[in-house]
């Protein structure tokens, strides 16, 4: 019938787009993608090992009803306010269907940059323009620029991947009360923050905040992130979305770990703490070695360094993980002196920090 190959039949942007690549290799410290090095909740891993066969014979609900009552109580918002959450597989899910249900093709996304990398990347699925904007000196969101891009969607993260660094308030509101169009709040790590913007859906129906199960709680392989907002937007995301994208198993295991039991939200709480007490420890120990460190309000540090590839390979070849970036916007003044480039260092047991920072001497004391 056509005589175009299955690549000649794909639409261009879809050709043109990269698979996502991160290079995990099992076996060694991997500190590149920002989960939960203490591994999962033992709450969740009880429900995977008793799973009964229903749960995988049957379909799991459309739309996750006894999920998001959980959800509610654990953001700690009122059951009967008109907020409402959808879920969805991974908050990847909830970002894209966000976009799916509110950019039309051709229409702007605006956001900080630089920001998490799949924005774009969705952006273009979606056939939305992405427009970013730097963050101000100091990793401020520039919120007047933003606004003043008229965007469909405009997307805050905070705290910001991969910068680490948190937004102000006064910055967030500004965005939330002025953006023409939907504001979309990335809280993945919102858990580790000094404070979350969850409190602003209350008083805006064009917000909605995406979370995330894949970071503080441990849960990246069961794919669950949801979206907090009012009834309308939940809505809307929830039908772009469409149904059974929360399977049977991770929302028994989200439901177990949601639960305030040792081995479920605390185990959690505990590992955070944790977290958020070696961040600042690693971080001393990075700047004993002579490295700039970005302040961080989340679960991993970014550390500008012109060196960030060659330390990247060389800490590699020490069974170490981390990851490195380049092309970042050198309108910022740390990023200008490191050429654009950093390297990304996620948080996790002691250990794994001491084996990171022993590397690292390693690695300096060879230069
Ligand atoms: C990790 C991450 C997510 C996505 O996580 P899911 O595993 O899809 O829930 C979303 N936003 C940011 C900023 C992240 O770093």
């Amino acid at each position: 019938m056509s005589a175009l190959s299955v690549h000649q039949l794909a639409r261009a942007d879809v050709r043109a787009l990269p698979l996502y690549s991160p290079d995990g290799i099992p076996g060694i410290v991997d500190l590149s993608d920002n989960t939960n090095l203490w591994g999962a909740p033992p709450a969740a891993l009880r429900v995977l090992r008793d799973a009964p066969a229903s749960a995988l014979s049957r379909y799991p609900s459309l739309y996750s009803a006894e999920l998001r009552a959980a959800i509610v109580r654990y953001v700690g918002l009122e059951p009967a306010s008109a907020i409402d959450v959808v879920t969805g597989c991974g908050s990847d899910d909830i970002l894209d269907s966000t976009m799916r249900a509110f950019g039309g093709q051709g229409e702007r996304i605006a956001f900080s940059a630089p920001t998490f990398s799949m924005i774009p990347t969705l952006a273009g699925l979606n056939g939305l323009e992405s427009v970013g904007i730097p963050f101000t000196r100091d990793f401020g969101i520039d919120a007047e620029r933003l606004v003043d891009c008229g965007a469909k969607i405009t997307y805050l993260c905070t705290p910001n991947n991969p910068t680490a660094t948190a937004a102000s308030r006064k910055a967030v509101e500004h965005v939330v009360t002025h953006a023409p169009g939907i504001v979309l709040l990335d809280e993945a790590y919102a858990e580790f923050a000094p404070e979350t913007f969850v409190d602003l859906v209350g008083g805006n129906d064009r917000l909605i905040v995406a979370r995330t199960f894949s970071k503080a709680f441990g849960l990246a392989g069961l794919r669950v992130g949801y979206g907090i907002g009012s009834y309308a937007i939940t809505d809307l995301v929830a039908r772009a979305r469409g149904p059974y994208k929360v399977n049977s198993i991770a929302e028994r295991a989200v439901l177990a770990t949601l639960d305030a039991t040792r081995d479920g939200l605390d185990w959690v709480r505990e590992k955070v703490t944790l977290a958020i007490a070696h961040r600042a420890r690693l971080a001393d120990a990075l700047a004993g070695l002579g490295f700039l460190v970005l302040p961080t309000a989340a679960n991993f540090v970014l550390v500008p360094t012109r060196q960030a590839a060659e330390l990247c390979g060389s800490l590699r070849a020490r069974g170490v993980l981390v990851r490195a970036l380049a092309d970042l916007p050198r309108s910022l003044s740390v990023f200008e002196e490191s050429e654009g480039r950093a390297l990304r260092i996620g948080v996790g047991p002691w250990e794994m920090m001491q084996t990171l920072i022993d590397a690292l001497a390693d690695v300096l004391s060879c230069e």
